[in-house]
């Protein structure tokens, strides 16, 4: 969404949500209150491994459940909690709340990994560390269950702080994602600088995968470069079975979108993707166990 000037961006917010004209939306105050008022939820949207089929984990997505206006998408809301450094305290309870969330599963038997969407704020003000650090000790949980996903615009900041950051941010034993993968500036060649486990694919090149020759060659091109530097390489936005075919050919490692299972609260999370400790698998369409 384009960033929209102060006194316009409540307006633009009351329209996309459809609030009424005698409806005021004061989208700052409201933001502010929003955690204190416990109005934020996190559902979870499954990634599978498009070899076995198996579940991996799941993406943690931030929704904000407004008493007066219903379930609001974070397009809507994160510039304006960027722009007013809101997004530290409103990401540092996705955090602390994710991990609470695992140790749950935990201790109920069951082993997944949970990818969090950190903003590049978040290494400019180097608030990072502590706050994964501090998450991980207070809930108790195993770091490996934890996988950081960066946008590119974090590597165009000083390459050496940055660096050290994610270094630092490995050392506690958690994994690092590039999100949004070939939207950015970083070019192929400036990704080896950093210690990344694994590439996401903007569901960009996904959606026109089976139609567009150009989308097939870059898809191809990115699971290449991701396998050369070791790396993992998950699609996003997977929404068609010839989609999910096409990657499966090309050797894409894991994958996330519509086609295999839509963001969900934890506990619908768990009835609908894993069953009684039984990993369930994304290639028999009726999602039986193994
Ligand atoms: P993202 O990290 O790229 O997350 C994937 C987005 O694509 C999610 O939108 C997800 O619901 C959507 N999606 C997944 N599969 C499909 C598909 O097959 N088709 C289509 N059309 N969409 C699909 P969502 O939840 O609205 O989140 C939007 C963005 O907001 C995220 O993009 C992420 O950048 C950001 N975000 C979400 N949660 C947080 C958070 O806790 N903190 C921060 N800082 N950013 C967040
Ligand atoms: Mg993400
Ligand atoms: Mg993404
Ligand atoms: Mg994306």
């Amino acid at each position: 969404a384009a960033k929209l000037a102060g006194g316009n961006m409540w307006r633009f917010f009351a329209a996309e949500m459809g609030a009424t004209s005698g409806e005021v939306v004061n989208l700052e105050r409201d933001l502010r209150n929003a955690i204190t008022q416990q109005e934020f939820i996190i559902n979870y949207q499954p990634q599978f491994d498009l070899r076995s089929g198996a579940l991996l984990g799941a993406e943690a997505l931030l929704r904000w459940k407004r008493p007066d206006l219903g379930l609001v998408y974070p397009n809507l809301f994160l510039s304006l909690a960027e722009e007013t450094g809101l997004i530290l305290p409103i990401n540092e309870w996705v955090i602390n709340e994710t991990c609470r969330q695992i140790s749950t599963w935990e201790k109920q038997g069951v082993e997944l990994r949970v990818g969090l969407n950190i903003s590049s704020i978040q290494f400019r003000r180097r608030t990072i560390f502590q706050t994964v650090s501090n998450a991980i000790a207070e809930a108790g949980i195993n770091p490996k269950s934890l996988d950081l996903e960066l946008t590119e615009g974090i590597l165009l900041r000083d390459v050496d702080d940055t660096i050290a950051q994610l270094d630092a941010l490995r050392g506690l034993g958690v994994t690092l994602s590039l999100d949004d993968f070939g939207t950015g500036y970083s070019s192929l060649s400036y990704i080896q600088k950093f210690p990344l486990d694994r590439l996401k694919v903007d569901r960009s090149f996904i959606q026109r995968l089976a139609e567009n020759k150009n989308d097939l060659a870059i898809v191809r091109t990115i699971i290449d470069l991701g396998h050369i530097l070791k790396l993992s390489v998950l699609a996003e936005g997977v929404e068609t079975s010839a989609q999910l075919a096409l990657l499966q050919a090309e050797g894409c490692d894991e994958g996330q979108g519509f086609l295999l299972g839509k963001a969900l609260p934890p506990e619908r999370f768990l009835k609908e993707f894993y069953c009684q400790g039984t990993q369930v698998s994304l290639l028999n369409s009726k999602r039986t166990v193994r």
